[in-house]
């Protein structure tokens, strides 16, 4: 097929637009909206300086490159930050992860930092696996929230990009319709104010489909890691994966559901659910690391899971 726009042969279909799409006009329309979603969100507004969480996926890095070629038209700076959470018994994911962010960072330029967990705090995402009780995705997700917050914070940035895409908005939803989680479902929002730190958390890709991104990154030759992290597979797949594959097909029947889905969610009843079930939470100090933690708790759960995973190594004492 050819390109709806000019001669050239058509990369991708997007039904929801109507559109065939060349390389040069696919570039140019992710472009244009993620510049339309930034400006439509207030993502843009007083920020100079956005750190961008690159895990090495598709999503991450694909964000990155968008950011970069946006930079400047818009007026701000990229940083990137990579955290390196030692996942590495087996296949050395973590490594290979590190190894490829790195690599988007220095073709492009951008001015970056490699967090280690093992070195920097301890421990690796494994020990928590052994040494922990809770689910091995929540303790990652734990860490890396926190490791990314302090170092945008350091890095003095005004905002912090994920690179969550339409696709991962959708399941968050109906998983929060499913099970009933209405703080969290509340919590959800493309733009996080700022609230125990200073900068803002966005997800510039929210509104633009996985298939899109992945196709973005395959026609400009952007290296990622295509595999998935192994200690989150699970035999049978999770019920996320089945919500996630059934709102494919959803879309493939009516196509723009998802955006639908997404934007309704963000624009009419995330309001009215933070409003009900949100409380505005005091802060007060953590004990151990001096960072901001709800008040009324002596040190935050980063720490207080770091605590738990020394004494479970029979270390006593946590720096
Ligand atoms: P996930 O929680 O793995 O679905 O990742 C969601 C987003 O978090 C990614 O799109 C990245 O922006 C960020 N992220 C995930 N893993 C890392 C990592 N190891 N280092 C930096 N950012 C990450
Ligand atoms: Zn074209
Ligand atoms: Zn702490």
């Amino acid at each position: 097929m050819k390109c709806s726009k000019c001669d050239r042969d058509a990369v991708i279909r997007i039904p929801y637009a109507n559109l065939y799409l060349c390389k040069e006009h696919l570039n140019e329309y992710l472009e244009e909206r993620v510049e339309r979603t930034m400006r439509k969100y207030g993502m843009l507004k007083g920020v100079k300086r956005i750190a961008v969480a690159v895990s090495g996926g598709k999503d991450s890095t694909s964000l990155l490159h968008i950011l970069h070629r946006l930079s400047q038209r818009l007026g701000f700076e990229v940083i990137g930050v990579t955290i390196d959470l030692g996942i590495d018994s087996g296949r050395a994911y973590s490594s290979r992860s590190v190894e490829v962010a790195v690599k988007n960072f220095e073709a492009l330029r951008v001015p970056y930092r490699v967090v280690s967990l093992k070195r920097e705090y301890g421990f690796t995402v494994e020990d928590a696996k052994r040494g922990l009780r809770r689910p091995v995705c929540s303790s990652c997700g734990l860490a890396k929230r926190y490791v990314l917050s302090q170092v945008a914070e350091e890095e003095k940035a005004d905002a912090l990009a994920t690179g969550h895409n339409l696709n991962d908005m959708a399941q968050f939803v109906m998983m929060g319709y499913y099970s009933g989680d209405v703080e969290n479902l509340a919590r959800l929002e493309p733009v996080s104010p700022p609230k125990f730190y200073s900068h803002y958390k966005i997800k510039p890709l929210f509104l633009t489909y996985e298939k899109e991104i992945m196709t973005f990154a395959l026609v400009n030759g952007i290296p990622f890691m295509i595999e998935s992290c192994p200690l989150s597979w699970r035999v049978g797949g999770t019920t996320q994966e089945a919500i996630r594959r059934k709102l494919e097909e959803m879309e493939e029947q009516i196509p723009g559901f998802m955006l639908r889905l997404v934007e309704t969610f963000v624009n009419k009843v995330r309001g009215p659910l933070a409003e009900k079930y949100v409380r505005e939470e005091e802060v007060s100090k953590c004990k151990v690391c001096g960072r901001p933690t709800v008040k009324g708790r002596d040190i935050c759960s980063f720490c207080a899971m770091r605590l738990k995973l020394a004494k479970s190594q029979g270390v006593s004492k946590v720096s």
